[in-house]
């Protein structure tokens, strides 16, 4: 599969903010402007306390409905958590795992990841897995060995058949307003790809979907969806905004050929 044939993604990760009133004031006015929206595949990701009342207003719509984490266990003694199960049962079909505010804040680490994965894959989930490099790494020239630990250990025990996306997010761009260069982007993604190959093998690594996060807006989203190795972006802060999340979903409809 090639970039041209792999199926491009927007996802917006609203983190912790809307209450349900102002949810649904976004959805009138992102409903409406991405109607006519088919090639490109459309997910939001609100907080846990808003799944029920977003895919409730998207069921009849192209727009999917993601997870921001699960735990990895079914059911049991866990206070707090919620489980891949809850989550299917909600509508869900994509949950983001590994994002590096829980691994910065909460202190995920990589084998709690890789459990995360599994439990979302055995849910029939498709998990987002967030990984990348702080600004410190970068600059000790560790990039590439970060990125390759980060998805080895996520990865480990996956059968290569297994179904997954992969946001490449510099913790740098996250949330600062400084997104990496498309052309730095690019060299992270076709990395990771390379990688994939080497875990999963040629033909499964080239399906596998790419996305870049890291202070995406409506200026520069396409100049990352130009990049042969980017096949979407996962959208924070500029999503919250439902006139410019939308915007950014027509200008990846526009770039998708017929
Ligand atoms: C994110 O939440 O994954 C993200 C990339 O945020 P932002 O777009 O605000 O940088």
């Amino acid at each position: 599969m090639s970039n041209r044939t792999r199926r491009k993604l927007l996802v917006a990760n609203w983190k912790m903010h809307f209450l349900r009133a102002s949810a649904l004031d976004y959805l009138k006015v992102f409903r409406e402007r991405v109607r006519a929206v088919m090639k490109t595949e459309i997910v939001l990701a609100p907080p846990f306390t808003l799944l029920e009342a977003v895919g409730r207003e998207i069921r009849e719509t192209q727009i999917k409905l993601a997870a921001q984490d699960l735990f990895y266990e079914n059911e049991g003694a866990f206070t707090g958590e919620i489980s891949a199960a809850m989550l299917k049962d909600l509508g869900c079909a994509y949950v983001i795992v590994g994002h590096s505010e829980r691994r910065r804040l909460f202190g995920e680490t990589d084998e709690l990841i890789n459990k995360k994965l599994q439990a979302a894959l055995e849910a029939d989930l498709l998990p987002i897995l967030c990984i990348g490099e702080t600004l410190e790494e970068r600059r000790a020239g560790r990039t590439q060995a970060v990125l390759e630990t980060q998805l080895r250990r996520a990865l480990e025990g996956l059968a290569p058949s297994e179904k997954h996306l992969i946001a490449y997010e510099p913790v740098w761009a996250i949330g600062t307003g400084v997104n990496a260069e498309p052309a730095q982007a690019q060299e992270s993604a076709r990395f990771i790809r390379e990688r994939l190959r080497s875990f999963l093998g040629e033909e499964r690594a080239q399906d596998v979907r790419i996305l870049y996060g890291g202070s995406v807006r409506v200026s520069n989203l396409e100049s990352f969806l130009q990049m042969p190795d980017i096949d979407g972006a996962l959208v924070g802060g500029a999503s919250l905004d439902p006139v410019s999340f939308a915007e950014m979903v027509q200008q990846t409809e526009r770039m998708v050929p017929s």
